[in-house]
Formats: structure tokens, C-alpha cells, sequence
């Protein structure tokens, strides 16, 4: 489809960001909708970055979705930030508001929420425990999920160094999170992982040539699902382990596909539908990228 002049234009930047599947996501539902409209890629430095944000939004864009190194820097320059956004100190979504401000949003939330709401029951992990392995950017997006809308009980956040673990968990206690937090280091793994009946990977451990995590799944209860939310490569070492023990596995592509959805609608006034034909484009896009 041709762009015509009136077209809603949105941006994805990064550094680099050749590898962004924002593009293809957005297109593939640009094209569904019919929408006259385009995502264009936007590869910009540190440096660089608010000019070019600056520069896009003079342009009329709509808005910007946002990947690395910039999450932190976008949520600074943000005018106004939805929960989500503060909770991580760090947004994926810029929205270009019609008085000139810029509105910051974090849609990991609820694209990892959204994915393990459709592959598991909605009160899955309702009144529950569940593991994080991670405190990175994308664990603290995983860990506001489990608390709401997930609803777990405890959460024991488990990383390679631990001293990140505990101020993770500190932050989320500060924000008068009723879920308990409980950080400690991956050796704690075992104790933590009888109880629970939810584990998300948020390392990047499994991730591309990444070594992946060397944890022991015997120490889980059978009933326990396992995701991953690395995507690349889309079946990880942990998940294809997980399913051989017959746990229920969740992958990262879900998580991925869904936090489209609303920035989407923020861009171009329809919100989409995450369907399995969208599923099948981009895991064709994944496999050729290997
Ligand atoms: P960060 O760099 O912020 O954090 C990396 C995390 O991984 C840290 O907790 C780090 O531990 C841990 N880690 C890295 N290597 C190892 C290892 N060998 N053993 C144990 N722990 C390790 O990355 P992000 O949080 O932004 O991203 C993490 C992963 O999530 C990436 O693979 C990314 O692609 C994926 N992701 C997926 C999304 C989706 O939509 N599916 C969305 C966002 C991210 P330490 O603190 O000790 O260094």
C-alpha cells in the first residue's frame, strides 16, 4: 500500500536497530487494517538520541517505540510517564501528545501478562508463587506483571548478582507492593523453586550464542510452567528442557507480540489483534535471521 500525504508515521529507535521486529509487526498490521500509515526504523547514538526525538515529533510522527540503549534516557525526557513506565524508570513507548508533550509508557507489563494469560488460565498464578530469574530492565516489566495483573503472593527474584536482586525488590516494597518480595542469588534456586508454580527467565542467558542458565528443573513442582522470554532463538535450551519434564512452557514471543498492541493503538487509533497468522510471520522473520 502507498503512502499518501495524510499518512500516520511512527518510529522504533535504538542503537542498533537493524534487529528491531517493530517494523515488521507494525507493517503486518498496517497492511491488515489497511491503515495509511508506516514504522519507520530510526538508528540513533546516545548522543543523538533527543535530537532525533525532537526531530521526529517537529515531523508530525505520532510517536516512537523505544529499544536499546535508550529506555532509561526516554523515560527522562518524558513530559508525563503512565505507572507502568515509573516502575521501571525506563519506557518503551514515546507517545507524541497533540499539545506538544511527550508521554512516556512501559507495554513490557503487559505484553508479558497478556502472554501468560493466553497460554496459561488467567488466576494462574492468583494467590501464588512464582520465580523471576533476573533484575535487568526486562525482570523489573516481568516482576510488575506477576504483582498486578497476575496477582502473585510471593516472588523470589534471583539473579547472578544478588546485590541487584535486593534492590529490586527494595524498589517494589518502597512502591507499597502487597506481593512479597524475596531477592536472593541463583544458588538459592532450589529453595525458591518448590513452591512455586510460575518461573520466567528474564536473563539473557539462552539469548543468541549466550551460554544458557545452569539450573536444575528436578527441584520444581510438576505442576510449575516455565517461560522464557528470550525469543531468539524462540525455543530456548530452558523452555525444550521444560517441556521434556511435561511442564506447560511459555516462549518470549508472546510477550513481545502482545506489548505491540498498545503502542499500536497509540500510533494509529485501532488496537490489533495478536493473531496466529502475526505469530507465524514473525517466527518466519526469526528463522531467517539466524
Ligand atoms: P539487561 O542487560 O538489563 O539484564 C540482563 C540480565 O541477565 C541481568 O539480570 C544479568 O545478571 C542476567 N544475565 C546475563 N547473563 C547471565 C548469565 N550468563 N547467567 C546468569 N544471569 C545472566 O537485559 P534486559 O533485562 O533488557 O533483557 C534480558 C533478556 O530479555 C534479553 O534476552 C532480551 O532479549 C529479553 N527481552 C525480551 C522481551 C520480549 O518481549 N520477549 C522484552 C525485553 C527483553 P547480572 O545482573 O548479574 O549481570
Amino acid at each position: 500500500m502507498s503512502l499518501t500525504g495524510k499518512a500516520k508515521l511512527a518510529g522504533v529507535i535504538g542503537w542498533p536497530v537493524s534487529h528491531s521486529l517493530s517494523p515488521v509487526l507494525h507493517g503486518h498490521w498496517l497492511k491488515e487494517y489497511e491503515i495509511d500509515g508506516a514504522m519507520v526504523p530510526l538508528a540513533a547514538t546516545r548522543e543523538d538520541f533527543s535530537t532525533v526525538i525532537e526531530g521526529v515529533r517537529r515531523a508530525g510522527f505520532k510517536g516512537v517505540n523505544v529499544t536499546v540503549p535508550h529506555k532509561e534516557a526516554a523515560f527522562a525526557i518524558a513530559h508525563t510517564a503512565d505507572d507502568a513506565a515509573k516502575y521501571a524508570g525506563a519506557a518503551n513507548l514515546l507517545v507524541f501528545r497533540d499539545n506538544g508533550t511527550v508521554h512516556a509508557r512501559n507495554t513490557d507489563t503487559y505484553g508479558l501478562a497478556a502472554s501468560i494469560m493466553e497460554v496459561l488460565e488467567p488466576a494462574y498464578l492468583l494467590g501464588k508463587r512464582g520465580v523471576v530469574l533476573g533484575a535487568g530492565g526486562a525482570a523489573r516489566g516481568v516482576i510488575s506483571a506477576m504483582v498486578s495483573p497476575l496477582g502473585a503472593s510471593w516472588i523470589h527474584i534471583l539473579n547472578r548478582d544478588a546485590h541487584r536482586a535486593d534492590v529490586l525488590a527494595k524498589q517494589f516494597a518502597a512502591e507499597g507492593s502487597e506481593t512479597k518480595l524475596i531477592p536472593g542469588s541463583l544458588d538459592d534456586w532450589a529453595t525458591a523453586a518448590k513452591d512455586a508454580v510460575l518461573v520466567v527467565n528474564a536473563t539473557s542467558a539462552g539469548m543468541g550464542a549466550n551460554p544458557p542458565l545452569n539450573i536444575d528443573l528436578s527441584a520444581l513442582r510438576k505442576d510449575a510452567a516455565v517461560c522464557d522470554i528470550v525469543y531468539n532463538p524462540l525455543e530456548t535450551k530452558l523452555l525444550k528442557d521444560a517441556a521434556a519434564r511435561g511442564h506447560k512452557t511459555v516462549d518470549g514471543l508472546g510477550m513481545l507480540l502482545h506489548q505491540a498492541v498498545p503502542s499500536f493503538e497509540a500510533f494509529f487509533g485501532v488496537s490489533p489483534i495478536v493473531t496466529p497468522a502475526l505469530r507465524a510471520a514473525l517466527v518466519k522473520v526469526l528463522g531467517a535471521n539466524k
